[in-house]
């Protein structure tokens, strides 16, 4: 009988234990989890859920007759804390070890905090239930709240709240919204959206502080002006949850590094999901490697680690992760959709639409080579473009391929 411990019990943690019981393995699964609660999805904590059209019942990730079936051995509430490879095995924070013949990592990743970030009334940060919980519970018509960072979370939550009527600010330090994401001007297009609708945004201003004593009363900028805020929600990003990590020997440089299969080093030890970097065959000539933040992302490589790992133990052969990275994003009325890597250095033509209509495709190239396709609110120009972006289309082949099936039809005779 084997034992495979799984850290992180969300997505690609769920993922892998579903897959490595429907890939015939009957020994011990035990998943660690920090958080006290079952798996749940994340989505919905800035959207649906935030918004209070959803309950709590609603975002878990399985219904828990269906958690029961996979057998697993649950420890939640409590982090690991140390891996040793050599021992093949896990520490966790009341002390215990768990021995493991096969280990996958994925603990996802942990929320950025300001460097003096008040821990007082009315700061935010969303990453979890509990943090969307708190945040919602906070929101009502009326609350100003400012946002500071925006890129997705920021922004999702700032069209969340601002349905619930609250009145919003968003603050961010570069010139335009999500350039990290997908560059200036795209980035600036979806600013746009959020100022037609009602969102102060503000660009290229820098937090000085987040005022206040027992509850948040306002952020100071270093211009010395003050915006009253009841709520602050700070958006900055999040860094892979490698902490528990160090000193274990793995490669760790913005994530865990790992192979193309997703091995980390040691035969039977793999990872998924946020916390993950690995070299993306489909990209190797843009990117060495990368790390992706996406639901989609995390499940398929849940399965693909697990697979891997049973490959590992069974000693048969394992499959390179290669995939076009996909993501969604719904703000407002604008459902975002992107496949491929929207860097900011890449060139972006618009192939459809007006983005100051705020209805859009725009394709992103590298190189004179396609690497990702936007689209908001074009669902039927961006899903089918897949095979484009895993084939290495050129960019004029992109623009070809995008003015014949944007072109109306033909008059009838
Ligand atoms: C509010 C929000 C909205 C989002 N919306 C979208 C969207 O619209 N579209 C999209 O594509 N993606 C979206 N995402 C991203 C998507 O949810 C993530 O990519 C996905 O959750 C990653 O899954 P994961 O299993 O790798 O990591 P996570 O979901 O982060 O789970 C990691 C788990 O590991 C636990 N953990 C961490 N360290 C330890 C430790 N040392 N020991 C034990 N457990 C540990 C954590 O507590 C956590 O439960 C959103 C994310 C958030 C937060």
């Amino acid at each position: 009988m084997q034992n495979i411990v799984i850290v992180g019990a969300s997505l690609a943690g769920t993922r892998a234990a579903e897959t490595l019981r429907s890939g015939g393995f009957t020994g011990t699964i035990t998943m660690v989890g920090a958080e006290t609660h079952m798996p749940y999805d994340r989505p919905p904590l800035s959207k649906n859920y935030l918004a209070g059209d959803w309950d709590e019942e609603r975002v878990a990730l399985r219904k828990p007759e269906v958690l029961e079936e996979l057998h697993l051995t649950w420890k939640l509430g409590v982090a690991a804390t140390s891996l040793d490879t050599t021992a093949q095995s896990v520490t966790l924070a009341d002390g215990a070890t768990i021995a493991y013949d096969g280990l996958i990592i994925a603990t996802g990743g942990d929320v950025r905090r300001l460097p003096n970030q008040p821990n007082i009334k009315g700061v935010h940060t969303l990453r979890t239930l509990d943090d969307a919980t708190a945040l919602r519970n906070e929101i009502t018509e009326g609350t100003r709240v400012v946002v500071i960072g925006a890129g997705f979370i920021g922004l999702e939550a700032a069209a969340t709240a601002k349905k619930r009527g609250a009145d919003i600010t968003v603050l961010e330090g570069l010139e335009a919204p999500l350039i990290r994401a997908i560059g200036a001007e795209m980035g600036a297009a979806i600013g746009a959206v959020h100022e037609r609708n009602g969102v102060n945004v503000r660009c290229g201003v820098q937090v000085a502080s987040i005022d206040g004593d027992a509850t948040v009363t306002g952020v100071t900028l270093t211009n010395g002006e003050t915006i009253p805020a009841d709520v602050v929600i700070v958006g900055i990003g999040v860094s892979p949850a490698t902490t528990w990590l160090e000193g274990s020997g793995l490669t760790l440089r913005d994530g865990v590094v790992c192979n193309a299969n997703l091995n980390a080093g040691p035969q039977t030890v793999f990872v998924a999901g946020d916390v993950l970097r690995w070299p993306n065959g489909l990209f190797a000539d843009v990117e060495a490697d990368m790390r992706v933040e996406h639901w989609t992302n995390a499940a398929e490589q849940g399965a693909v680690a697990a697979t891997n790992l049973l490959a590992a133990l069974n000693g048969t052969e394992q499959a390179p992760y290669e995939a076009v990275p996909f993501f969604w994003s719904d703000q407002f009325d604008a459902r975002i959709q992107c496949l491929g890597r929207p860097s900011s250095n890449a060139r972006v033509d618009v192939v459809a639409g007006n983005p100051a209509d705020g209805k859009w495709c725009s394709i992103y190239s590298v190189n004179d080579r396609l690497t990702a396709v936007l689209g908001v609110s074009q669902p039927k120009l961006v899903m089918p473009s897949r095979t484009l972006l895993s084939t290495h289309t050129l960019r004029e082949d992109a623009l070809a391929h995008f003015a014949r099936v944007t072109a109306p039809p033909p008059p009838a005779a």
